[in-house]
């Protein structure tokens, strides 16, 4: 695995209390692929994103590059981290220097390393243009100088002129018209697909993670619900906030049309995160364990889960274990060995 996220916990002690922003949440990234976090406004999306990037301290847990723990990275180790993993953020116009040319604005990371001569941090900067689409004189022009599409193109430059391995797209098209978005996006994959980078993409638009991920990470107050394969999850999501968030969604298949059990209220505060499952108070399905137990990974299909005591109930009734043939301890110890067969 490329990047992983470890039992990550990110906590904030604040005036009103502990903010549990992330909670224990794993993945991975695989090596030239897309794992996308989705999920409501305040699940964690953006601090587990700061987390992976560095740019946060974490509570507890760990963040793993090729296998290395980062917190115990220093020197050249880390600066190679900080050049391998790149970030593009979502607003074009917030995230670049107004008062500095593109040039210089593509070539900062670079310099920032302190490894490359000028020639070929200039030569750098003409060829990361060029792969985004933007004339080499464009080096010359001040962002106020190009629209919002053209804005992200610099921003994706910047971060492709160091030659990553990973980049992490926080809502990457959000701050962009309509129209813009497929461009960017597909300038993403081409990217992807010729330098066989890696991707952790945070969007709120579920048909663009359905078609760019192919990974999905579901979030719910600072914890992971459901993860899997993109097909697996969206084809059939088990958890019933997963559900809940497609149905929302517009999606152009009917086929795909998805139970809509509506769910209650809004999202909760990470101030105060309920017990057993966060999602309880809201779901539909809930039943007796939900408000006590937290729940653990069920394995919903290869590669792919969910944290939801009705997954577990509903196997435990389809496959009754005959008390005399098991080994002692074993049945229904883990549901998760059950279904994964
Ligand atoms: P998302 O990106 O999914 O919208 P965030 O990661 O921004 O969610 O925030 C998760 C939770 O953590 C929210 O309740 C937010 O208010 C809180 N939070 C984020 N950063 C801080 C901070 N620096 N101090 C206190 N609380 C924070």
């Amino acid at each position: 695995m490329l990047l992983e996220a470890h039992e990550l916990k990110k906590h904030y002690d604040t005036r009103n209390g502990v903010v549990k922003a992330v909670d224990g949440v794993s993945f991975a990234l695989e090596p030239g692929k897309t794992f996308a976090l989705v999920g409501e406004s305040g699940c964690g999306k953006s601090t587990l994103a700061k987390l992976m990037l560095l740019l946060e301290k974490p509570t507890s847990g760990a963040v793993r590059y090729r296998g290395q723990e980062v917190s115990g990275l220093g020197g050249r180790a880390l600066r190679q981290f900080r050049r391998e993993v790149q970030a593009v953020f979502q607003d074009p116009y917030a995230s670049l220097n107004p008062r500095l040319r593109v040039g210089k604005i593509v070539a900062e990371p670079m310099l920032a390393q302190g490894d490359l001569s000028r020639a070929e941090i200039a030569k750098r900067v003409e060829e990361a243009l060029e792969v985004v689409g933007l004339h080499a004189t464009a080096a010359k022009l001040f962002p106020h100088e190009f629209s919002g599409g053209q804005r992200q193109r610099i921003a994706v430059a910047r971060a492709l002129a160091v030659r990553p391995e990973v980049v992490i797209l926080d809502e990457p098209t959000s701050a962009l018209d309509v129209s813009i978005r497929a461009q960017i996006l597909n300038l993403l994959s081409d990217i992807q697909e010729e330098f066989g980078l890696s991707y952790l993409i945070i969007a709120h638009d579920l048909a663009l993670v359905e078609h760019f991920s192919h990974a999905t990470g579901v979030m719910y107050l600072g914890n992971m619900v459901e993860q899997g394969p993109t097909g697996a999850v969206f084809g059939a999501p088990s958890h019933p906030y997963t559900q809940a968030l497609l149905a929302s969604a517009p999606r152009p298949d009917p086929d795909h049309r998805l139970p809509t059990d509506v769910i209650i209220g809004e999202i909760g505060s990470a101030l105060k995160v309920p017990a057993g499952c966060p999602f309880h108070p809201r779901c539909p399905k809930r039943f007796a364990p939900c408000d006590s137990d937290p729940p653990e990974r069920h394995v919903t299909a290869p590669g792919a889960w969910a944290r939801c005591h009705l997954l577990t109930a509903q196997t435990a009734s389809a496959t009754p274990v005959t008390r005399t043939s098991r080994t002692p301890g074993a049945a229904g110890a883990d549901p998760l060995e059950r279904t994964a067969q």
